[in-house]
């Protein structure tokens, strides 16, 4: 099987580091022309260097900008939702600032820039493919990570609801569940062994997950060979959640 996207635009948020920046540069292998928006300039600058890519720099966290952003990226066949943040605090530690900035960028800012792509492939009526980044803590609850877990349990519940009113108009919505990767956001919840140790022990296939794992599933979901996937929440995570 081979993926191809010759004549695909595709946007990629949070593309400047970790899994994001991977799928970036996946897509692009697979013909695609590809947008990376993220916060960080030089971590565009380095991925355009690297890739050819267009870029866009904005902090998702606020609205307005994050849909002038959306509209800056232009025409767009295939969309990525990977921005994100994980602020770990224990549940009775919860600070309103965390969970404001961490639905803001989740889940918030996913709806933002999913409206004003999706209302573009109506327009042109050529439809396309979106693909949510979630996680194996939508499913389960970890300890110190109530905003984040919170968080990805929406991302679950928008991504079947985007199928429901985007599919008439061939678009699919689905999402990606990942186990650990140890990306920048992975080192910083699950470098301590004491954490990953057990974590680890209750994954059977005895790994965590690499960012290709993860873009090689996006890769999949957002091509024409995934054509009847629609609306699903998809594990990566080495049997996890089998449990
Ligand atoms: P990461 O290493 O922290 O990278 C996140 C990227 O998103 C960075 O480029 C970051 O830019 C960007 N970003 C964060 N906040 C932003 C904002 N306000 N505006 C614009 N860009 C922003 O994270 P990752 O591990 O690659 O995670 C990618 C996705 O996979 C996330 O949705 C995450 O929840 C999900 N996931 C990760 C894991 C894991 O273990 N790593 C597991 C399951 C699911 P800056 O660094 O410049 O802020």
């Amino acid at each position: 099987m081979d993926i191809r996207f010759e004549g695909k635009r595709a946007l990629v948020t949070g593309a400047g580091k970790g899994i994001g920046r991977v799928i970036a540069g996946l897509l692009k292998d697979c013909g695609a022309e590809v947008v990376a928006l993220s916060r960080t300039q030089s971590d565009l600058d380095s991925l355009e260097a690297e890739i050819g890519c267009e870029t866009v720099c904005v902090d998702l966290t606020n609205p307005d900008a994050a849909r002038k952003a959306a509209e800056q990226a232009g025409p767009i066949d295939l969309l990525v939702n990977n921005a994100a943040v994980a602020i770990l605090e224990p549940f009775m530690g919860v600070s309103v600032e965390a969970f404001d900035k961490t639905f803001a960028i989740n889940v918030r800012a996913m709806i933002i820039v999913s409206q004003v792509i999706a209302r573009g492939m109506i327009s042109r009526g050529t439809g396309g493919a979106i693909v949510n980044l979630s996680s194996q803590a939508s499913k389960i609850g970890l300890a110190d990570h109530t905003t984040y877990c919170a968080s990805k349990g929406a991302v679950d519940q928008l991504t079947r609801t985007m199928a429901l009113e985007l599919g008439p108009h061939k678009i699919r919505v689905n999402a990606v569940n990942p186990t650990v990767v140890l990306t920048p956001m992975g080192e910083r919840a699950w470098s301590d062994p004491a954490k990953s140790g057990p974590m680890l022990s209750r994954i059977p296939l005895g790994k965590f997950a690499q960012p290709r794992d993860v873009a090689h599933l996006v890769a999949y979901l957002l091509s024409d060979q995934a054509d009847m996937i629609h609306g699903v929440t998809l594990p990566i995570d080495g049997g996890f959640l089998a449990r």
